[in-house]
C-alpha cells in the first residue's frame, strides 16, 4: 500500500488549505508557497503516488485534472496570457509530495521552461 501524505487529509479537509475546487474525482488547493501569483494544486482524490504509477483505471482523474485547470485558470484571469501545468516525478523530477499532483502556475511570465 502507498504511504498517504499531506494531500490525502487535504483532500478529506482533516487539515486547512484554501480548497478551490472538488469533486468526486479531483481536489484543487492553492500552494503553500506559491512560486508565481496563481499557484494551484489539483490533486486526483486517489492516491497515486507518481506518473510511474499511472494505470489505466485513472485515466478519468488525470483527464479531470486538464478540465479544472482550464476553468481555474479562466477563474484566475490568466487564461489569455497563459500559464504552465507541471507533474513532477521521482528524484530528478523534484517531485516533494508523493501524491501526484498537478502545479497550474501563472500570473507571470514564467521564463524559460528548464534551466539552460
Ligand atoms: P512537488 O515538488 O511537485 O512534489 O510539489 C509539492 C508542492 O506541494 C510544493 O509546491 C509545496 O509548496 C506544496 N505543498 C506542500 N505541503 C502543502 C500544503 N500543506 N498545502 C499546500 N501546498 C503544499
Amino acid at each position: 500500500m502507498a504511504q498517504e501524505t499531506i494531500f490525502s487529509k487535504i483532500i478529506r479537509r482533516e487539515i486547512p488549505a484554501e480548497v478551490l475546487y472538488q469533486d468526486e474525482l479531483v481536489t484543487a488547493f492553492r500552494d503553500i508557497h506559491p512560486r508565481a501569483p496563481t499557484h494551484i494544486l489539483i490533486v486526483p482524490n486517489v492516491l497515486i503516488p507518481t506518473a510511474n504509477d499511472v494505470e489505466a483505471e485513472h485515466e478519468a482523474a488525470l483527464g479531470r485534472l486538464f478540465t479544472v485547470a482550464r476553468k481555474l485558470a479562466a477563474e484566475a484571469g490568466i487564461a489569455q496570457n497563459g500559464y504552465r501545468l507541471i507533474v513532477n516525478c521521482n528524484e530528478h523530477g523534484g517531485q516533494e509530495v508523493f501524491h501526484l499532483h498537478m502545479h497550474l502556475v501563472g500570473g507571470k511570465a514564467l521564463g524559460p521552461m528548464l534551466a539552460r
